[in-house]
């Protein structure tokens, strides 16, 4: 489907918004765009985020610009200084830089006071007396005008001295706020005198107690915007109706600059929920380990699960910039990790339901070294050596006692390919008397089919992956599933969304026999255990010598491949 919004030459057209920037700099308006990316620091970023990042960073590398990383803390009571830093480390893991400018909301509360102040002293804001509620019931509806509020028309002096006293503590929480004195019959609800600064008592992450009163998102952002000299302000559709209010208060203000407000579809995921207060809810009432669980579509959680960068990057690219609400799911982001590990990752073996294999004509106490491709594809990725003895482990489904006639892999009197090993042929079973629970399988060897193939060229179908016994490392390996069991979880607003968590997201498995080499691997290391997926070294549970494996990804094609004989 991707492919055809390709051209001729190979080259995505521009989304609209890359449209609007090539135009302004072709143009001259804008040669050089800026742009911001603005998260609030009340939780970790998450899969959607990714998409604005790429966004925003992508545009000021393309176009030869810059992008600001903004942090939009104007609501201390749930803001905290570990989700900055959790934020910086994301942004620069995806692969972006936003050199010298890095910047805080709260860094310019002093001008947007001033700028409070302007809009009161030309008539354009007034401090109202009205509760939070109240505000609510005067503001009318839809089909219905808002009502003015009794302190609308305060003289210009009386609402500088109130507002003064906002600021200087003389009033209670929540007592008074500062309004626009816009339109209250204003068909954009949005636009019936919103308000711009409350009274609020809390300690800032950066301001500490200097400030009682905090401005609005919709009162700072734009001037944070014009302040720093955006071109253009990329944000998500919700708000649309938000830019009236944007360009009201720059025009109001007849500020030098006036940034562009441009809206997009955001990024909605199938079988998640993306938005930062559920996923703190996740984890704050332990449903999952923390913001970086690996089932999480947090970047955070992303980068331990053994995702790339680059396998972000392209996700994003390849979902495109569009208007229009639209729903993703979540195999589009794994075939995007998947494209790029098959590339990268280096392939081992690694059985996770190990059964024993006992190769009876084989020497007792012979090792050997058997030579191992580190990826099929590309030589240049090596080889290395892969211990074989008597006793091997193989995957338990890899054997059947009764198998039917299209089952290659092994059973009794069949014969499978160990791969880079022998041709080995299945003589007989153990069976745990009273469970009928296969113990091991007696097998022999031909000496004669090292590296897999036979001298008389008989045919073999399958190839099997296994590990040497008493050579092989055991570890403990996690295989997730999508973290609920509905597409849309949060789709009804009265059923709890974690009612939808699907009880079998992780499933740990102890005792998984992975090649020895394989001990020293560090963590976020990543690889392909052949037919079982890629893998990475948990970050949070490995020890030194014992690695903690997370499957990143199944295999689409495991065994297409294998059986091709690659
Ligand atoms: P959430 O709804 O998850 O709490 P938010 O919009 O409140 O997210 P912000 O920190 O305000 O989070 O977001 C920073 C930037 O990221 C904003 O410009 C916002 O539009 C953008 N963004 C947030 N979620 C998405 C998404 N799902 N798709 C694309 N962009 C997003
Ligand atoms: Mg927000």
């Amino acid at each position: 489907m991707m492919k055809e919004l390709e051209t001729d030459s190979g080259a995505k057209p521009l989304d609209f918004i890359r449209q609007i920037i090539a135009q302004d700099q072709k143009d001259g308006k804008h040669p050089a765009p800026t742009t911001r990316f603005p998260p609030e620091p009340n939780g970790f970023l998450h899969i959607g985020h990714a998409k604005s990042i790429c966004l925003n960073f992508g545009i000021a590398r393309e176009y030869g610009g810059r992008c600001h990383l903004r942090f939009d803390d104007t609501n201390p009571s749930k803001e905290e200084t570990k989700y900055v830093d959790s934020i910086k480390a994301d942004v620069q893991w995806l692969g972006f830089n936003w050199q010298e400018h890095l910047y805080f909301a709260s860094d310019y509360f002093d001008r947007l006071y001033e700028f409070a102040e302007q809009l009161i002293r030309i008539n354009k804001a007034y401090v109202c007396d009205l509760s939070a509620d109240e505000i609510r019931r005067h503001r009318g509806t839809l089909t219905e005008a808002g009502t003015d509020s009794p302190n609308r028309d305060r003289s210009i002096e009386e609402n500088l001295a109130l507002f003064r006293r906002m600021r200087d503590g003389d009033f209670p929480d929540g007592s008074r706020v500062l309004r626009a004195k816009i339109d209250m019959a204003s068909p954009v609800i949005l636009m019936r005198d919103p308000v711009l600064y409350r009274i609020l008592r809390a300690d800032h992450h950066r301001t500490g107690n200097k400030w009682c009163i905090y401005p609005m998102y919709d009162f700072t952002h734009c001037l944070s915007d014009m302040l720093e000299n955006i071109t253009h302000s990329l944000c998500t559709l919700e708000f649309q109706d938000n830019r009236s209010l944007y360009d009201w208060v720059l025009e109001t203000l007849e500020t030098p600059c006036h940034p562009r407000q441009i809206e997009f579809a955001r990024l909605n995921m199938t079988y998640t929920v993306m938005s930062k207060r559920k996923l703190l809810q996740l984890v704050e009432e332990g449903f999952v380990e923390g913001w970086d669980d690996p089932r999480m579509l947090t970047i955070s959680g992303l980068r331990r699960r053994g995702y790339t960068p680059k396998s972000i990057r392209s996700f994003c690219e390849q979902i495109g910039i569009g208007k229009k609400e639209s729903w993703i799911d979540m195999s589009v982001l794994e075939n995007a990790v998947r494209e790029d590990l098959n590339e990268t990752a280096p392939r081992v073996m690694g059985v996770l339901d190990p059964l024993k294999v006992i190769i009876d004509n084989y020497p007792e106490g012979l090792v050997e070294e058997l030579v191992a491709q580190n990826h099929p594809q590309k030589p240049e990725l090596g080889i290395r050596s892969v211990p074989f003895s008597r006793e091997l482990y193989i995957e338990r489904d890899d054997f059947m006692a009764e198998p039917p006639r299209k089952f290659f892999r092994l059973g009794p009197g069949r014969e499978v390919r160990l791969r880079y090993g022998y041709l080995i042929t299945c003589v007989s079973f153990d069976q745990d008397e009273s469970s009928g629970m296969v113990t091991a399988v007696h097998c022999t060897y031909d000496p004669d089919t090292k590296g897999g193939n036979a001298p008389d060229g008989r045919k073999v179908k399958g190839t099997i992956h296994w590990v040497s016994a008493p050579h092989a490392l055991s570890c403990t390996v996690n295989l997730y599933d999508r973290l609920f069991t509905v597409e849309h979880p949060d789709a009804d607003k009265d059923v709890d969304f974690k009612v939808h968590i699907n009880r079998d997201s992780r499933i740990k498995k102890e005792n998984c026999m992975v090649e020895p080499s394989l001990a020293g691997a560090e963590p976020a290391t990543r690889l392909q255990f052949e037919r079982q997926g890629y893998f990475s070294v948990d970050s949070a549970q490995s020890l030194p010598g014992k690695p903690v494996f997370n499957r990143i990804v199944t295999l689409r094609d495991s065994w297409a491949k294998i059986e091709k004989g690659a």
